[in-house]
């Protein structure tokens, strides 16, 4: 049964059961929350033939972070991106996407599959591999591999429908320094320029509704034709797109195929905000998802950092889903410690978004007590405080445990204030 269907029928009788524990989970009324996913402006990625913990992604929902891990041609390790799978929802991922591209496809997915949590593909990747090279990819080869994803239990689809002749025509009358950067933005232009046709995923879209109204599953509109450094953003095939992926997310809508969109790409800090305004404004609100914005280009090494900066200015105007970037990004595929750090940074992005969105459940408490603690100089709270509190419990502890930090040692600002004042530490009984 689609979900779509079944919230517009059931919201006016009560809430569905499946989606009160989500609701009261982002501090929201379960009603308010059910009108906003009929509404389209939250989704709720949930394929039924896989049960799974359930992530809300949208309007006044706190902002999730999904972890790309996945097998390349050049590196083919299934077991090590079980590792990256379980470092990332440790650290707090809230979904995951297998991108593999090397090795035995659907095995690995299997084995994603079996993780509690919402995970997403690209089925594009997998066409081209069976297909040998982009240009030879069919329509019912790309549809035959979308109906094996959504049947094997896959949540969400990136699936590149707004690359189509018309952002073709667009990319080659402005054309960009870094032509395209998205892979699946990249397959879809061969195949299109090789079979001189229409990409099958726009001109049969009914069809793709249909299959995934079948199987209930979301469709994450991908940007294919995203800016891939800071002087292409304001080109036009970028633009082009958005306006396509307008039209497309009302049509999903309308069929009740829930729905998200991806974007911008790389882009000044200046332009995150009006990009991803605009974005909304044009897809009825739609969750937005990111990848980044990258606010520089020559920070490789850090672009998690970059990411986090362009991904928290996103989450500001609106963004609701930001793809988590690691340190590795544009130089090699991420280990273990590329997927932790990266995970951390954008939690912390996605947390800094939290802060100034004030989503429904959001309470400010745990920035106020960690206030106290400091001002207390109680380490161990700070720490039990802290998104990451081993880290900081690391770094503090290495110079040797003492009352105050090793920052400024014996003339430590807040233990002197706090002795001037008669603020010094409370009873930790006390504190509220
Ligand atoms: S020593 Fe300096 S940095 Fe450390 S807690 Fe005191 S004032 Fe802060």
């Amino acid at each position: 049964m689609v979900l779509m269907d079944l919230l517009i029928r059931r919201c006016c009788s009560g809430v569905p059961r499946e989606l009160e524990g989500v609701a009261r989970a982002e501090g929201m009324e379960p009603e308010r929350f059910v009108r906003r996913v009929a509404e389209g402006r939250i989704v709720v990625p949930a394929n039924p033939a896989r049960e799974h913990r359930r992530c809300a992604i949208g309007e006044g929902c706190t902002v999730k972070v999904n972890v790309n891990i996945g097998t390349s041609g050049s590196r083919c390790d299934p077991a090590l991106e079980e590792e990256k799978a379980k470092a990332a929802l440790a650290n707090g991922a809230d979904a995951l996407m297998d991108l593999s591209t090397g090795g035995d496809l659907v095995a690995i997915r299997k084995k994603i599959l079996r993780f509690d949590t919402t995970v997403g593909t690209v089925p594009v990747y997998e066409a081209v591999r069976r297909a040998g090279n982009a240009g030879d990819v069919t329509a019912d080869l790309l549809f035959q591999v979308i109906r094996e994803h959504c049947r094997q239990g896959v949540d969400f689809l990136t699936l590149h429908c707004g690359v189509n002749r018309q952002a073709l025509a667009a990319l080659r009358a402005d054309q960009r320094l870094m032509g395209v950067v998205s892979r699946g933005g990249s397959f879809h232009c061969a195949m299109m320029m090789k079979r001189e046709e229409e990409n099958p995923l726009y001109a049969e879209y009914d069809y793709l509704l249909e299959i995934l109204a079948e199987h209930d599953v979301t469709i994450s509109l991908g940007d294919g034709m995203r800016p891939g450094c800071l002087q292409d953003a304001e080109k036009l095939a970028k633009s082009v797109e958005y306006v396509t992926l307008g039209t497309l997310a009302k049509r999903a809508q309308a069929v009740g195929v829930q729905r998200m969109i991806e974007g911008p790409g790389h882009m000044p800090l200046n332009q995150v905000g009006y990009n991803v305004r605009m974005i909304k404004e044009i897809t009825d609100h739609a969750p937005l998802y990111l990848l980044g914005p990258l606010v520089t280009d020559i920070a490789p090494g850090y672009d998690h950092v970059v990411a986090a900066i362009g991904g928290a200015a996103a989450c500001l105007n609106g963004a609701d889903f930001l793809c988590m970037v690691s340190p590795s990004e544009h130089l090699a595929l991420p280990d273990v410690a590329d997927i932790v750090e990266g995970t951390r940074v954008a939690k912390i992005a996605a947390h800094v978004g939290d802060t100034v969105r004030k989503h429904e459940g959001w309470r400010m408490e745990r920035e106020v007590q960690m206030a106290e603690a400091r001002h207390e100089l109680d380490w161990d709270e700070q720490f039990r405080l802290a998104l990451y509190g081993d880290h900081a419990r690391k770094i503090h502890e290495r110079d040797g445990e003492t009352e105050t930090c090793s920052m400024c040692g014996d003339l430590c600002a807040v233990k002197m204030v706090n002795e001037l004042f008669g603020t010094a530490a409370k009873d930790k009984g006390e504190r509220k």
